[in-house]
């Protein structure tokens, strides 16, 4: 397997631009481990890399910040042919080549073992959008929610991140409101364990105003901006918000007010630079007790490479319900 498809992305002429096209091993980052990659999922932020050129650290560039794949080559001890491995996140699809390709060459510290439990499509379902969901809701608990301090409000519910999360929160026994754009999905997020579907217009912080009534003992936001201001001034007593996103803005204005008057909690997820050892663990929750019931749903579909540019373009305007999983 010389030669080997890969979506490439570049800047011609100031516009970025994307193609499939057959690229070798000379195109690719170094890297000790080669992955001949099964699966990859289609995240925001590759939109961004993608369509945008953002967050893209070096052009031209094989985008996709999530691969599960099969072990066909190792110079790392950790790491032998056959092995069945996960790696998403670190400079994965920004600045190294990434998922968006056939077969993929990872530095080995970047790699996690397929956890037990999990299979490599389910992996993929999960990607970066089910592993964030996850950090958020273990910050949450290790802040004091449990089910019975009351409602969890999940914003950008139809998305990625906000469906996983759903999801995984109705599994653990809480009471999920579900905030969309899209209300003509409220079938599909109750289908996931949403006991009540709202508009996002209704958590949304027109007036400005630093407290109102107590509404959510916990919320999990990845759309930010004047969401976020909504959800800081309605939490409740001792409540707690993980941020975790920015589809929606990356401006937040608040005040000291809830604060100090309602002992809040403010919670940043980071999944990209998130350590190894703690990574490890969370793979493994998600092959076990934090593995969502939906995988086997509708949550996601599955696309090829050549689906890629459309996808790309969609996932930035908030056009994809759930999760999409690349078939190589
Ligand atoms: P998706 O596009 O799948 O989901 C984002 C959702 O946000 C959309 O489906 C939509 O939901 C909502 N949304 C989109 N645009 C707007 C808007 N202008 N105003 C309000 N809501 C909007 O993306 P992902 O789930 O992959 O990622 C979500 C966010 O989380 C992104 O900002 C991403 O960069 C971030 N992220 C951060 C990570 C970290 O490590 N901190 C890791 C993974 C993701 P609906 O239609 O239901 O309203």
């Amino acid at each position: 397997m010389d030669r080997f498809k890969a979506l490439v992305v570049d800047k011609v002429d100031e516009k970025m631009e994307m193609e499939v096209k057959e690229i070798g091993f000379e195109d690719l980052s170094e890297g000790e481990v080669t992955i001949k990659v099964a699966y990859s999922s289609v995240n925001y932020k590759d939109g961004m890399v993608a369509v945008k050129g953002d967050l893209a650290e070096k052009l031209p560039l094989v985008p996709g910040i999530d691969l599960a794949g099969t072990v066909i080559a190792s110079e790392d001890t950790r790491f032998k042919e056959g092995d069945e491995v996960i790696a998403t996140s670190y400079f994965i699809g920004t600045r190294h080549t990434g998922g968006f390709s056939e077969v993929a060459r990872i530095p080995a510290e970047w790699i996690v073992p397929l956890p037990e439990g999990l299979t490599m499509d389910e992996s993929m379902k999960l990607g970066t959008a089910g592993f964030t969901a996850a950090l958020c809701i273990q910050r949450l608990e290790d802040n004091g929610l449990t089910p019975d301090k009351g409602r969890v409000l999940v914003d950008g519910a139809s998305g990625g991140v906000g469906s996983i999360a759903v999801n995984m929160l109705y599994d653990r026994g809480y009471e999920v409101v579900a905030s969309t754009g899209r209300t003509e999905e409220a079938e599909y997020l109750k289908s996931l364990g949403a006991s009540k579907v709202i508009h996002r217009d209704e958590v949304t912080d027109f007036r400005g105003r630093a407290t109102r009534t107590r509404q959510w003992a916990a919320a999990i936001d990845p759309v930010g901006g004047k969401t976020l201001q909504y959800i800081l001034s309605s939490l409740d007593y001792g409540g707690s918000v993980a941020t975790c996103g920015l589809a929606g803005g990356v401006e937040v204005q608040t005040t000291v007010l809830p604060f100090i008057s309602r002992n809040i909690n403010w919670l940043g997820i980071d999944s990209v630079k998130h350590p190894m050892e703690h990574r490890l663990k969370v793979w493994d929750r998600l092959a076990d007790d934090m593995k969502p019931s939906a995988l086997e749903t509708d949550i996601s579909h599955e696309i090829t490479l050549e689906d890629l540019p459309d996808t790309l373009q969609n996932i930035l305007k908030g056009k994809i319900r759930g999760r999409i999983i690349v078939k190589m």
